[in-house]
């Protein structure tokens, strides 16, 4: 049995972060980290971007060399693993036989993505993408292919629509939802999309179902629900994720509804050895008054460090604003709060001009705040206006006045 202070599950963001957390507080304490995947700790975002177009190495996509690891006395296990976590014995298993002890433990273990359940679902050029190889597979495919269908119209569908369509690929968009990035952006903005990618030569396809996918071994039609039948010669899947929690579960950690670990502000579990970051966590939110579970960058980012730093002996709460961003061609746009639900909004400049905000309001108090182009001096007052929960009455009009300093708003 190898023995070690720090056990980390997780081959993310937030399993890599972790590390450098623990090195931050602890720097000598003895950390492994564990990853199924063949690769030292990466980042996604650029999978659908940089790296599927084929402008970004695997430089921009590991967060370090396996060598920073080596220097800072991080044993880095690739491509096995962890079967199972004996919390009383304070022992993890690997799929290879190596247990592994340790003192604290963090589950960093982000989710992977679904596959719709449709037949011909797993027919060959039929991708999903999450890993390294995914990307890999899809720029590949896009070599000898004419013709892609993305399934899902929300972040990953668009903007791996988006890089498909730079490849030279022509690119149909399909999505049950009525409108490009439904759920996190008002309809004018989506109409401004649905424009941009139709410019591209995108065909969108909203509120339409795939029902299944044919072909001789590979892909060759998808049909459609609305009794259309589109050929193709690539297929990629953007259709959400499943958590992986099996590890928790079976530790016996409580999860909520959605299958996520709970933690409390520390990033801490229901066992006080075990902690969880990132995609798989559920937090509370002190902002929000409610437990958020976010499955963005920023947060994994934010959270393994901070989980990392606790486990290695500080005692801090994790605070954050949930934040994320995306890039649809020349389009890019960051977001900070709680979009889960929304039911107003009041926009800043003019979509025209390219740079404006979308202020989020539920119930009549601020939830977050979509961001184009905007002045750096505003990046701070919007965040305080969503720590403070500022309310819509009274407020709307001096947010649409560009003339009124946000920071005056928030006073
Ligand atoms: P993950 O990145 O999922 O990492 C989990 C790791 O744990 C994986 O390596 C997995 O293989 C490993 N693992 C799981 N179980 C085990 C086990 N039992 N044993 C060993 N290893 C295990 N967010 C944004 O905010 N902006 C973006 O533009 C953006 N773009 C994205 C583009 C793509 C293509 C994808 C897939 C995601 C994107 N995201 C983006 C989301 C962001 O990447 C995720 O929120 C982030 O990856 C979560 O990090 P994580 O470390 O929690 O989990």
């Amino acid at each position: 049995m190898l023995d070690y202070k720090y056990v980390i599950i997780g081959g993310g963001l937030a399993a890599g972060r972790a590390c450098d957390g623990i090195r931050k507080v602890d720097v000598e304490g003895t950390v492994a980290l564990v990853t199924d995947e063949p690769h030292p700790p990466y980042q996604r975002p650029p999978l659908s971007k940089g790296y599927l177009v084929g402008k970004d190495g695997l430089d921009k996509v590991y967060l370090a060399g396996r060598k920073h690891y080596a220097e800072n006395g991080i044993d880095v296990l690739t491509g096995v693993r962890a079967t199972k976590v004996d919390a009383d014995e304070h022992r993890v298993i690997l799929g290879d036989g190596r247990v592994l002890a340790y003192g604290k433990l963090l589950l960093a273990t982000g989710g992977q993505a679904k596959r719709l359940r449709i037949p011909g679902g797993n027919l060959a050029r039929v991708f999903t993408l999450r890993r390294i190889e995914d990307a890999q597979a899809i720029r590949d495919a896009a070599k000898s292919g004419k013709r892609a269908m993305v399934l899902g119209g929300s972040f990953i569908g668009s903007e791996v629509a988006a890089s498909l369509t730079r490849l030279g690929i022509e690119v149909t968009m399909v999505f049950p939802e009525s409108r490009l990035l439904a759920r996190v952006v008002p309809g004018e903005l989506s109409a401004l999309l649905h424009k941009k990618y139709e410019g591209h030569g995108i065909q969108i396809m909203p509120g339409i179902k795939p029902i299944s996918l044919g072909g001789d071994e590979m892909v060759e039609w998808v049909e459609l629900d609305n009794g259309q039948t589109v050929p193709v010669d690539l297929v990629v899947m953007g259709v959400g994720i499943a958590l992986n929690t099996t590890l928790a579960q079976d530790a016996e950690l409580d999860v909520d509804n959605e299958g996520a670990v709970m933690v409390n502000s520390s990033l801490q579990t229901s066992n006080p050895h075990i902690y969880a970051a990132g995609d798989i966590a559920a937090w509370p939110s002190f902002t929000f008054g409610k437990r958020l579970h976010v499955e963005h960058w920023d947060v994994a980012r934010g959270q393994g460090l901070r989980a990392g730093r606790n486990m290695a002996g500080e005692d801090k709460e994790y605070t954050a604003i949930p934040y994320f961003f995306s890039d649809l061609f020349d389009f890019g746009f960051e977001v900070w709060g709680d979009l889960t639900i929304w039911n107003q909004t009041v926009l800043r400049g003019t979509l025209e001009s390219g740079s404006f905000a979308v202020f989020y309001f539920s119930q009549a108090k601020i939830v977050g705040v979509l961001a184009v182009d905007r002045p750096d001096e505003e990046r701070k007052p919007m965040q305080a206006l969503i720590r403070a929960r500022v309310l819509y009455e009274g407020l709307a009009a001096r947010l649409q006045e560009e003339a009124v300093d946000l920071g005056e708003v928030i006073g």
